[in-house]
């Protein structure tokens, strides 16, 4: 999707730090990191939100949280971590191209803000 920030670090286009990536998912460190470890977890189609995904969608989006859990595992988030999925400018989201936070290496609140 032109114009789409996620889009472009999924085609190389725009630098990022890269933890895992496959052909269909990637995992990038968060530029702006909310937690000692702050991941995304993007498809490479690009989706906008979670309301916007397909019934067909449905593997690549169970895809993207088994690569979080492989992240989790290969950076050690053995006491435990969070992922957040944002849907809409309500929930925080600032980014319209469909993206999991893995977060860890500290404690959460909940309910979180
Ligand atoms: P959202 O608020 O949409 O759930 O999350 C978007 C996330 O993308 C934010 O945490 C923000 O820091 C991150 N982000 C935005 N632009 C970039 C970028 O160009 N590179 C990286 N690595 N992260 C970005
Ligand atoms: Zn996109």
């Amino acid at each position: 999707m032109p114009g789409c920030i996620f889009c472009k670090i999924a085609q190389g286009e725009v630098q990022s730090d890269i933890i895992r990536e496959d052909d269909q998912a990637m995992a990038f460190r968060d530029v702006n990191s909310q937690a000692p470890t702050h991941i995304l977890i993007i498809p490479k189609k690009h989706i906008p939100t979670l309301a916007e995904a397909s019934e067909q969608e449905g593997g690549l989006l169970g895809h993207l949280l088994l690569m979080a859990r492989q992240v989790a595992e290969d950076q050690n988030l053995t006491d435990g971590y969070r992922v957040v999925l944002n849907n809409g400018v309500a929930a925080g989201q600032t980014v319209f191209h469909i993206h999991l936070h893995l977060m860890g290496g500290r404690t959460f609140d909940w309910p979180p803000g």
